[in-house]
């Protein structure tokens, strides 16, 4: 295996790298003629490889970033916009779906495409970076609605832009008087640790408060470098947050998840998210049910600290926000209220306050 410098963009340099196998070619190439592919050399040094040297089946994050054929197969109820972005989408590259805080693309382009992505449809270098003209209209948006108190920076991914052009944006954010929080979407400090360099630290920094929520599905994607970068941001006084996507056969078993958040917790990033699979298109072979989501957040309650655990949410399709979706410990019973304990053992509690 020779070392992979440069992110891999096409079936070619997939084959060439020993990541997929020649003979799936074929059947890989309707996949990646419509969805977008990116790994990145970070990513690919840390797949598990077999005896041959080609990588291993069934790893954690082969999964998650080699095109796989079942993404061909398309299920009645998977959607081109399975969160309902456009049904909120007042100007290029801004959705305003909730009153107080307002998504902003100033990319679609990611360091990696992840095969489940919930944007697959939009995201990738042909819808591109935003120009100055519209980036000056979302600015003027946001001057003119003093309810909104953060602009969260998603794409595609901002991490992929320069310092230079991060500063500039932050720099606009910040002439606006009512937003106080700048929140920054983003897989680069584990996907391309590299990119976390002093200057796009710097360029961060401004007279309000920046958070960094990392997308993060499998303690795999924390290599030593990934953790380097993460702790030169939060040293750097910008908290990180964590959210992660529950992914069949990546993710979805206690142990996998409990370890992903300890790893997260112990490096002074907080699991913020756990969403339930998205309904893009070709990625039923990822969704599990919500009933098994419920049930592993049920299974994490009793054995994991509680700043180690995220809500698990659902973005309800057709733009109507996300929502907690885990399992209730609150039940209705004949003599008022009963609330179940870590352990599954129920508890009568008064159903109204006293006196
Ligand atoms: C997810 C999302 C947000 C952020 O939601 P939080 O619950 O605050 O994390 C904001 N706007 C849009 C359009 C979103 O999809
Ligand atoms: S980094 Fe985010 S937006 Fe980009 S492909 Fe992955 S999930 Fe989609």
């Amino acid at each position: 295996m020779t070392h992979q410098r440069q992110t891999l963009r096409s079936l070619d340099d997939l084959i060439a790298s020993g990541a997929v196998d020649a003979a799936q070619g074929h059947a890989l190439k309707p996949v990646v003629e419509r969805f977008q592919v990116a790994v990145t050399p970070a990513m690919l040094g840390l797949m598990a490889r077999d005896e041959s040297g080609s990588v291993a089946q069934g790893d954690a994050l082969a999964a998650q970033f080699l095109p796989d054929p079942r993404e061909a197969m398309v299920a009645a109820e998977e959607l081109a916009d399975p969160i309902g972005d456009e049904a909120h989408r007042p100007l290029p590259g801004l959705i305003h779906r909730y009153e107080d805080r307002v998504l902003l693309q100033p990319t679609h382009v990611c360091a990696v495409y992840c095969r489940f992505c919930f944007r697959r449809e939009t995201v990738g270098p042909e819808n591109g970076t935003l120009s100055d003209a519209q980036l000056q209209a979302i600015y003027a948006y946001i001057a003119a609605r003093p309810q909104i108190f953060e602009v969260i920076l998603s794409g595609g991914d901002p991490l992929v832009l320069s310092a230079r052009r991060l500063r500039a944006i932050v720099a606009a954010i910040a002439a606006i008087d009512h937003v106080k929080v700048i929140r920054l979407h983003t897989r680069v400090p584990a996907v391309d640790p590299a990119r976390i360099t002093p200057e796009l630290v710097q360029a961060l920094k401004w007279r309000g408060a920046t958070y960094i929520v990392l997308h993060v599905n499998h303690a795999q994607e924390l290599a030593p470098a990934a953790l380097s970068a993460s702790a030169m941001l939060v040293d750097a006084g910008i908290p990180m947050l964590a959210q992660s996507v529950l992914l069949k056969g990546i993710n979805d078993d206690a142990t996998t998840l409990e370890t992903l958040f300890r790893t997260l917790i112990a490096n002074r990033i907080k699991p913020y998210y756990l969403h339930h699979g998205d309904l893009a298109q070709g990625t039923g072979h990822f969704r599990t049910s919500i009933a098994e989501g419920q049930s592993l957040m049920r299974n994490l309650r009793g054995r994991l600290t509680g700043i180690a655990q995220p809500a698990y949410v659902l973005d309800i399709p057709g733009g109507h926000g996300k929502v907690p979706i885990g399992p209730t410990y609150v039940h209705d019973c004949a003599h008022g209220l009963e609330i179940e304990d870590p352990d599954g053992a129920r508890h009568s509690y008064p159903p109204k306050p006293q006196g």
